[in-house]
């Protein structure tokens, strides 16, 4: 029989899992290590981990006999069925008491029920959202652990070391929640990436085709937007991109065919926000951007069919429609994010969490792709309020927000004029306006549902909660 000394076991030598190996044993963890095809392991012994000191295994038993007790193992393979399969070959070697940790891309309701069906195995079950990539994954990761809080003590230190840290040396990682939380956290975190992404997106296409700026120029004003309100890990690879040439000299972007792939987390987001009847409206925009991305030759078809606007106004003063392109940016941004804490909020109600809202601004702060200096606000206005009905009502959004409004509109009505496709900008507007306006249009939709369908309403001279029908055709 091995000897049991290893500190952890990680099972899964994709890119992710061999880089958080390398991470634990570079903080003094002896980490051993298994994979399905074991060559893997051989191989990654023989290379990326030569001289350290992690343990190869050929068996899941073998792996199992390693670890001192509680055993944790982390699984990082392929989310879904194939995390079921792992944690079912896994249990046999197991004790009471020992850990189970998937940190893949896991869709929370798994986590949830494989909490549940762990627990009553006895067995502890974390299921925690890794963010940032190889790259965090190697040098500092945004770490969500949620699920069985009893197993937290026993990965606290171990996260909370390998996780990225900010500034003060707080790690990004904290406790986010029972059952699921951890895992809905991060696939909240991956819907506001993709409307952070949307949204750089849509700037660039305001100041490439709106201004016939050139990557050279729209590297100088990323450059610059870097070091202000801006400045986040999104927009400082997108500086880094303009400046890249291809081998024959021009711009690498240029060559990049324009169909952007997903793998689901912002869908999920999306579909999970119409759910709990949450608004968050730029990451659902976000999401059917890129789909519609998608329909390349349908689009080169049509662009030969309809043609956009002849009569667009010139722009006059270039440095002012970057400044507005700027604060449109900065104000969506606001808006994404204040739309993510409703559905945070909303899940809080409907699931039964209570979940840390202002630390969940500061995991995200460090280590994963939507780090930035923003983020420091978010926290800053739970802690001032930790009761907060809306980001938007905070002092420092709301100022943000009442200070650029003007160039935000002005920005997207050029954008209009020139017949530039902007959704998540101008999403991000409707849904300011429409949660500013004290009355909408929806007592002509009441009159609409009670007249075809007897659905009844309420009415503004009675008290809430009495519902009202009225025969619209008849004359009584
Ligand atoms: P991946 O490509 O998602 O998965 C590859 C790993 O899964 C390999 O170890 C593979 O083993 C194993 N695997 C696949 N099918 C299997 C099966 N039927 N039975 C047993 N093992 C199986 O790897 P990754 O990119 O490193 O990601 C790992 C997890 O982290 C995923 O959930 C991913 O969504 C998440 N994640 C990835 C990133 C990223 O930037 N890549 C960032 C955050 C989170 P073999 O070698 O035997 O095929």
């Amino acid at each position: 029989m091995p000897e049991a000394t290893c500190d952890i076991g990680l099972i899964g030598l994709a890119v992710m899992g061999q880089n958080l190996v390398l991470n634990m044993n570079d903080h003094g963890y002896s980490v051993a290590v298994f994979n399905r095809t074991t060559s893997k392991v051989d191989d990654f012994l023989a290379d990326e981990a030569k001289g350290t000191k992690v343990v190869g295994t050929h068996s899941i038993e073998e792996l199992c006999q390693k670890l001192r007790l509680p055993r944790r193992i982390m699984i990082m393979v392929k989310a879904g069925s194939v995390v079921d399969e792992t944690i079912q070959s896994i249990v046999p070697f197991l004790d009471k008491g020992d850990i189970i940790i998937d940190g893949g891309n896991s869709l929370y309701t798994d986590s949830t029920r494989r909490t549940k069906e762990l627990a009553d195995k006895g067995i502890l079950f974390l299921g925690t959202g890794v963010s940032g990539g190889e790259e965090g994954a190697r040098f500092g990761p945004s770490i969500m652990p949620g699920g069985n809080p009893e197993s937290w003590p026993h990965l606290k230190e171990i996260f909370q070391s390998i996780a990225a840290k900010v500034d003060d040396g707080t790690p990004c990682c904290d406790w986010v929640g029972p059952d699921g939380a951890g895992h809905y956290v991060k696939m909240v975190h991956n819907g506001i990436e993709y409307g952070d992404m949307q949204l750089i997106g849509e700037a660039y296409q305001m100041l490439k085709d709106g201004l016939g700026l050139s990557p050279d120029e729209l590297h100088d004003v990323f450059a610059e937007w870097n070091k202000g309100e801006l400045d986040s890990f999104l927009i400082e690879i997108t500086e880094k991109i303009f400046a890249k040439k291809d081998e024959d000299g021009s711009p690498m972007v240029d060559k990049i065919l324009d169909t952007a792939g997903q793998k689901g987390t912002g869908k999920w987001t999306a579909i999970n926000a119409l759910d709990l009847g949450q608004p968050v409206t730029l990451i659902g925009e976000s999401v059917f951007a890129r789909c519609l991305s998608s329909l390349k030759d349908e689009r080169v078809a049509a662009s030969k069919v309809f043609r956009g606007p002849t009569d667009t106004p010139a722009i006059t003063d270039k440095a002012a429609f970057i400044e507005d392109v700027r604060c449109a940016l900065y104000c969506s941004k606001i808006i994404s994010y204040a739309q993510g804490y409703m559905l945070l909020r909303a899940a809080e109600r409907e699931y039964g969490w209570k979940l840390n809202l202002g630390g969940i601004a500061l995991m995200w702060r460090g280590g994963c792709i939507i780090r930035s200096a923003f983020l420091s606000d978010i926290k800053k206005a739970y802690d001032k309020n930790p009761d907060l009905a809306n980001l938007l009502l905070d002092d420092f959004f709301k100022d943000a927000l009442t200070k650029y409004v003007s160039k935000w509109r002005r920005a997207i009505g050029h954008g209009v004029a020139a017949g530039i496709p902007m959704p998540a900008f101008t999403t991000a507007l409707s849904f300011f306006d429409g949660y500013r306006t004290a009355t909408l249009p929806a007592n002509l939709l009441q009159a609409q549902r009670d007249f075809f369908g007897a659905h009844t309403f309420e009415r503004v001279d009675q008290p809430r909660g009495k519902y009202f029908h009225v025969n619209w055709t008849g004359t009584g």
